[in-house]
């Protein structure tokens, strides 16, 4: 799994954060920005969550093809 936040998009809304705190933060900013070494997802069933959370859908989470 990777997760990839566009901050071009982020609007600052926090859910991220909110709903999966183990692999979301918010930066100095306000803007949701993933936790280091967490990019992979650190097994945490509520990833995908916090991407349907995002009320602009600025999370993606894809997973590896291979
Ligand atoms: S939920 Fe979406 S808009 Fe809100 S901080 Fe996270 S990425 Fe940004």
């Amino acid at each position: 799994m990777r997760i990839d936040i566009d901050k071009d998009v982020c609007i600052g809304a926090g859910q991220c954060a909110l709903t999966a705190p183990d692999v979301f933060t918010q930066d100095d900013d306000g803007y949701g920005t993933v936790l280091p070494g967490r990019e992979d997802g650190a097994g945490s069933p509520l990833v995908r969550e916090a991407a349907r959370a995002c009320p602009v859908s600025a999370v993606t989470v894809t997973e590896p093809t291979a």
